[in-house]
């Protein structure tokens, strides 16, 4: 049953709490992400509300109010099942380490816009009327396709190395121009990311590679010479991105961009870095395993295929790696891609990946005796009946029988 809680837009719950901030006597603003695809024509995944309600003031209009980064401003008010961020207008103080201002001070909208990153991030909308409040002409930037620093492109660069990877982002994501100055000072001054966590690398480059425009990040990242300390190992510019290119144009899980520009950096070798991107990218168990898959799937597509059986062409093509691992094959050896897809068709209609036949307790039950060999009979059977060697139980059963024999 739908709840009337769940009719509500993320639009419409921002729209209702900057209106009662205004009834309130407050002003209250769309800003940042929001504002800037809505005039991209995107539809914002999340809003964002700014005013000049201090974050007491919010606790009070709004009981479920509550502080994700008080010393900040920033309150999370809930309304019809989303959870909007109402940030009261500040200015930073000075950075420490590239990492977080030591204070923030309570201000104007100006001064707000003046904190942000990007001119096109800068931009106000009022909700009300859709009339823009825009400090720092992002319109102008957004509409000629141009990121720009808001502000002194040195220095707001220089005060966090985040604003690199989110300019890459941005710029990969958008088609846009990374502007003269900015492009200089991410060139400069942010070779290093120095005091950006490794989560925080990680999340930004998941996001690119999960992109379509994951070939234009990588390209991006590579030319500004930041892949060096996103993936921890020397800066690379390998120019084209053609594994990366194969994924196509829609979203993917990140971790099939990062086994592709594996494959674009290091070709053959791309095995031997996996270790190492783990600990870059602070991947998890999951993430690692996969991507170890896709590579050794790959590996195994280029260099053992064609002499595999039947039974080992089956048991690779059942594994949840193997489409991704066969996309990627195709960027560097289309022919072989589409040898391995002809001899896919007579194995699908055979069964990939069929329920045994036996399993260790059928062997027990046919008086076998549990040991260490059981593994390779079972293994043996199943081979067996991947190449329709066995087609029963009873011909399972056999071949069984005069395996343990033969010992
Ligand atoms: P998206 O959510 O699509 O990544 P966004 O612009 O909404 O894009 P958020 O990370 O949600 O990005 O941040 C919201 C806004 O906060 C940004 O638009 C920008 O104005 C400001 N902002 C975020 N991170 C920074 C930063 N590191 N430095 C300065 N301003 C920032
Ligand atoms: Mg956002």
């Amino acid at each position: 049953m739908s709840s009337k809680r769940e009719q509500v837009s993320p639009r419409e719950a921002a729209l209702w709490i900057a209106e009662r901030l205004c009834e309130h006597g407050h002003v209250a603003y769309f800003a940042g992400g929001c504002v800037r695809d809505r005039l991209l024509g995107i539809e914002p995944s999340d809003f964002d509300v700014a005013t000049d309600a201090r974050p007491d003031r919010i606790q009070e209009l709004f009981h479920s109010a509550v502080g994700v980064g008080e010393s900040f401003g920033v309150m999370l008010v809930r309304r019809g099942g989303h959870a909007i961020e109402v940030a009261t207008f500040r200015s930073d103080g000075p950075y420490q380490d590239g990492r977080h201002p030591v204070s923030v001070t309570f201000s104007d909208a100006r001064s707000d816009a003046a904190r942000r990153d990007f001119t096109v991030n800068a931009i106000f909308e009022d909700p009300s009327t859709g009339e823009l409040v825009d400090h720092f002409n992002g319109r102008e930037d957004l509409d000629n396709g141009i990121l720009r620093a808001v502000g002194d492109a040195p220095s707001r660069m220089a005060e966090d190395h985040l604003r690199a990877l989110r300019a890459v982002r941005f710029a990969a994501r958008f088609s846009f121009e990374i502007e003269a100055a900015t492009a200089e000072a991410i060139r400069d001054s942010v070779g290093d990311l120095d005091g950006v966590s490794r989560e925080r690398i990680g999340g930004e480059i998941r996001r690119m590679l999960a992109h379509p425009s994951r070939g234009r990040a990588a390209a991006l990242l590579e030319s500004f010479g930041l892949d060096a300390p996103v993936l921890l190992e020397s800066s690379l510019d390998s120019a084209a991105h053609p594994v990366l290119a194969v994924l196509g144009e829609r979203e993917r899980p990140p971790i099939d961009g990062v086994a592709a520009w594996l494959i674009d950096r290091h070709g053959s070798e791309a095995n031997d870095h996996v270790e190492a991107i783990r600990d870059a990218l602070l991947l998890s168990n999951q993430e690692h395993r996969t991507l170890e898959g896709v590579l050794s799937t790959e590996q195994a597509l280029r260099e053992d295929w064609i002499s595999f059986g039947v039974a080992a062409r089956k048991r690779l093509a059942a594994l949840d790696v193997f489409p991704v691992a066969l996309e990627l094959l195709g960027a560097r050896d289309s022919g072989l891609h589409d040898r391995v897809v002809e001899d896919l068709e007579p194995l699908r209609a055979t069964g990939l990946a069929p329920d045994p036949m036996l399993d260790g307790n059928d062997l027990i039950t046919i008086g076998l005796k549990p040991g260490p060999d059981f593994k390779s009979i079972l293994d043996a059977v199943y081979d067996a009946q991947l190449e329709g060697r066995v087609v029963d139980r009873k011909t399972a059963v056999e071949l069984a029988r005069e395996l343990a024999t033969r010992g």
